[in-house]
């Protein structure tokens, strides 16, 4: 890919492929590899790639798929993500799946790794249980025996032992693609015009189903390709958007963000490639008790996490500071409770410190857009009108 739009519609292709060919393509070349399915937000896929196999990002179906039989699994108030999922596993689109990890975000996501079970989908289902205590020796102890089940059902079907050298390897590729994420979030955070957010969404996204070693080499393409002095600054303002990071938001929702007259300079969207902040120590004795020191120590917030020492709303408001941003865009999935309890905190912090914001609800097969558009218009200029910092500038 010699420029930023083939890597786009590269990216683009396999971000909203439902098949998952890329990967199921990867397995084909060797019977000893696994594919695992993961769902959001976050999995430790270090451990996957040690174990010879790659782990799948599974997002829902997004506007691709007509839901049918999913909605017969579930009640009618609860987000969509989990109907989308069960339809794809329904039509087949799992097939050569070896196995399905289920991060405890919430009881619906909770309630889907039962039915896979109940559907036999795959050779194993697991579902991890993130520690709600941070003491290394408590919650770190019960991380690690939730991570060596994992792997341990894995070497199940393809023998794999976890070695140390294989997961400091996977721990280095992994860091430098957090590494590179972030850079291309910096040079966004400077020049949000020289990539769309949607186009941003595209690069990251194709990562969750391709092996992290190729996903390195587009992350690496991109950051050289957006140094250029390309496109030109529009008269916008500058907003985090802020509890997206399960069912996705609908790409024309974001792109609507941005047409109403944000940039978008930070967001959660697919926030589980860049939860851990910085990096996972590299080349220990124990690289699982490096990845277990991490989840405890360097995760960034969300509302699928327990955090009662290090309050979300404050990071929230740190984050909306080092992005320098206008406002913050509340936007969370219809019915998903981790996000919509949580606002009310989050919109508090945001009235103490004075920080304009909006609220919208959304599903990820919303194809309406009109009234999310003049109410982020309004939005963008009642503070390019009479924010008093944006008017001295
Ligand atoms: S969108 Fe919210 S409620 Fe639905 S599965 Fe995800 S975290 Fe749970």
């Amino acid at each position: 890919m010699k420029t930023l739009k083939e890597a786009i519609e590269k990216c683009k292709e396999l971000s909203f492929d439902l098949n998952f060919t890329e990967a199921k393509k990867w397995k084909s070349k060797d019977n000893k590899r696994v594919l695992i399915g993961y769902m959001p937000i976050y999995f430790p896929r270090e451990i996957v790639h040690a174990s010879n196999g790659l782990a799948v990002g599974i997002l829902g179906t997004g506007d691709r798929k007509r839901i049918i039989k999913g909605d017969a699994y579930y009640q009618s108030y609860i987000c969509r993500i989990p109907r989308g999922i069960i339809e794809l596993a329904l039509d087949k689109h799992f097939e050569s799946f070896d196995g399905f990890v289920f991060p405890s975000i919430c009881d619906v996501i909770r309630n889907l790794s039962g039915m896979f079970q109940l559907l036999g989908v795959g050779t194993f289902v697991s579902y991890l249980d993130y520690p709600q205590n941070f003491n290394p020796d408590i919650g770190g102890e019960f991380y690690k025996n939730e991570l060596k089940q994992i792997t341990s059902n894995i070497s199940k079907i393809n023998n794999s032992e976890l070695d140390a050298e294989k997961l400091n390897l996977a721990i280095s590729l992994f860091n430098k693609n957090r590494k590179l994420i972030n850079s291309i979030y910096d040079v966004r955070q400077e020049f949000p015009w020289r990539m769309t957010a949607e186009e941003l969404y595209y690069i990251i996204r194709a990562g969750m189903v391709i092996p992290v070693e190729e996903h390195n080499v587009i992350l690496e393409q991109v950051y050289e390709l957006i140094q250029e002095d390309i496109g030109h600054p529009m008269d916008k303002i500058r907003v985090v958007v802020s509890g997206s990071f399960c069912e996705q938001a609908p790409v024309s929702l974001i792109k609507t963000i941005e047409l109403a007259g944000c940039y978008v300079v930070d967001d959660d969207f697919l926030i589980g490639s860049r939860w851990i902040e910085g990096d996972v120590e590299e080349d220990t004795n124990d690289p699982l008790d490096a990845l277990v020191n991490a989840f405890l120590t360097k995760s960034t917030f969300s509302s699928s996490l327990y955090d009662v020492y290090n309050p979300k709303e404050k990071r929230l408001i740190d984050l909306y500071k080092k992005r320098n941003a206008d406002g913050i865009i509340f936007a969370a999935a219809s019915f998903c409770d981790p996000a919509l309890l949580d606002r009310p905190v989050l919109q508090n912090a945001c009235d103490k410190d004075n920080i304009r914001y909006i609220s919208f609800k959304y599903s990820e097969n919303t194809g309406q857009f009109k009234n999310i558009k003049e109410q982020v218009g309004a939005f963008a200029d009642s503070i390019k009108l009479w924010d008093d910092e944006l008017i001295e500038n």
